[in-house]
């Protein structure tokens, strides 16, 4: 399995032939206008590696399968052999020329199918246009396949015993679906009965190949039920083109699901396809993966980051900040990413305008990660706004960090002059001290210090009865008040 060069846990849609790599979906660049996703390293334009993870699995879209029967064409394909057969039962001599051109077309167009559903085109072909459209050899080749197995079995049979027989036409049996397959996608006789052929189209499908089966085999024994129904219930008249009708429709389920699943597993197959058909295709995962322009350049970021050009990733990075300036995931990336390449000074410059951003949004613990990065760097760092110190000191309390919480709220008045919340930062400074780390002189030194110079303060009252019980419990007596 391909996996994203950046991502190897995740499975690869993409191939960028120029970097010679693959890339998952958040790995490409991709904007509405443009068909086809780009590199993000490159931008140029990227293959696809195949659309078995993004085109629903054959194993889900069953009602589609016995929906295909009743559609348009093969619905009229299903009703019009069934009058010729009729006709032809009728007629002596010529019938039995019709019976065989019957047969000839109706092959022919269950092999339409599955070439064309396994070049991506969802709705049966038209019934006029496959007859008149010559191909009649397929016809030959499938009964030169079905003589071919039966020569081989016996003449093993006969030759090594009947234990090695019987194994030949267990293979064949089992490796019947991959055989017509390989005889729709290829039309060559060789392919259907080669056996390393057939093995690449079981393991190039997988465990799939299994279900394919059981569906194909549920699907015989559902049309011999419908078929003994039929005749059972129905009148000889009536019950041998209705057996027909039934037989025709479960073979084009049987021929329209084969098909699909060549679709569903081209690029593992190593079966062309068209490039437009793929495009069409994929037009409803292309919608929902198309990204915004933002997007985009967080995922142009992450990708320059792994490659270690982080000039082009801060680049990115602005860009997806020109264009969605409270974009979070944007600015902590950048912030990050000056940190990583040394620029701790032009990273900590932006950190005032993230405290803002995160402390709006209630995003108060991602703000505390980016604070204690940048202490991590710079120890003498503080916030540049008073409001966000003391905020961002509320969260180290409530984290449990109260040494980083008095490390934010200690000289409080005169790092920040202008800030109005002194008194309560202080409060808040005071039960730390005291009821944390038992430093009942500071807590008081703390609270005589409001309690002189914040006398107006909506906390003034309360700062006094914790200053008196503080005073009480330590037995020292007040210097002020
Ligand atoms: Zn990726
Ligand atoms: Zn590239």
């Amino acid at each position: 399995m391909d996996t994203c060069k950046y991502h190897p846990a995740q499975t690869a849609s993409w191939h960028c032939p120029r970097c010679a790599m693959n890339l998952c979906t958040a790995c490409v660049i991709q904007d509405e206008r443009s068909a086809l996703p780009k590199c993000t390293l490159c931008r140029g334009d990227v293959h696809t590696l195949g659309i078995s993870q993004v085109v629903t699995p054959f194993w889900q879209r069953l009602p589609a399968f016995f929906a295909y029967g009743f559609q348009g064409s093969a619905l009229k394909f299903t009703l019009g052999m069934t009058a010729a057969t009729v006709l032809a039962s009728l007629l002596p001599v010529i019938g039995m020329f019709l019976l065989i051109a019957i047969c000839a077309v109706a092959v022919r167009y269950l092999f339409a199918i599955t070439e064309r559903t396994a070049q991506g085109e969802l709705e049966p072909p038209s019934v006029s246009q496959v007859a008149g459209g010559g191909g009649y050899g397929i016809l030959f080749k499938q009964l030169a396949v079905f003589l071919f197995l039966g020569l081989l079995v016996g003449g093993v049979m006969s030759t090594f015993g009947q234990g090695a027989g019987l194994a030949v036409y267990i293979f064949a049996i089992l490796g019947y679906p991959a055989s017509t397959m390989l005889l729709a996608a290829t039309g060559s006789f060789r392919q259907a009965v080669n056996p390393i052929a057939i093995v690449e189209v079981m393991r190039g499908i997988g465990w799939p190949y299994v279900i394919l089966y059981a569906f194909l085999i549920l699907l015989s024994f559902s049309s011999f039920w419908v078929l003994g129904f039929v005749l059972a219930v129905l009148p000889l008249w009536l019950a041998a083109p209705a057996a027909m009708a039934v037989s025709l429709y479960f073979s084009v389920l049987m021929f329209n699901m084969m098909g699909y699943a060549l679709y569903q597993y081209h690029h593992e197959l190593g079966l062309p396809i068209r490039r437009e058909v793929v495009l069409r295709n994929l037009s409803p995962v292309r919608a929902e993966t198309a990204k915004p322009a933002v997007s985009n350049a967080l995922a142009e970021a992450d990708v320059m980051i792994k490659e270690g050009r982080y000039e082009q990733a801060l680049q990115a990075l602005q860009s997806a900040l020109n264009q969605d300036l409270d974009n979070v995931d944007a600015a902590v990336k950048r912030y990050q990413l000056l940190l990583a390449m040394g620029k701790s000074d032009a990273a900590l410059a932006t950190l005032d305008e993230l405290f803002q951003t995160l402390l709006a949004k209630r995003q108060g613990r991602r703000a505390l990660a980016l604070l204690r990065e940048a202490l991590g760097k710079n120890p003498d760092y503080r916030p540049g706004r008073g409001e966000h110190a003391h905020a961002l000191a509320r969260e180290a309390h409530h984290a449990k960090d109260d040494r980083l919480a008095l490390r934010l709220l200690l000289n409080l008045h005169k790092r920040y002059p202008g800030f109005g919340e002194v008194p309560k930062a202080y409060l808040l400074a005071a039960h730390i001290l005291s009821e944390r780390l038992k430093d009942d002189a500071q807590a008081m030194r703390l609270l005589e210090f409001v309690d002189a110079h914040y006398p107006q303060a909506p906390e003034a009252e309360e700062v006094a009865i914790y200053l008196k019980a503080l005073r009480a419990v330590s037995g020292i007596p007040g210097t002020v008040g």
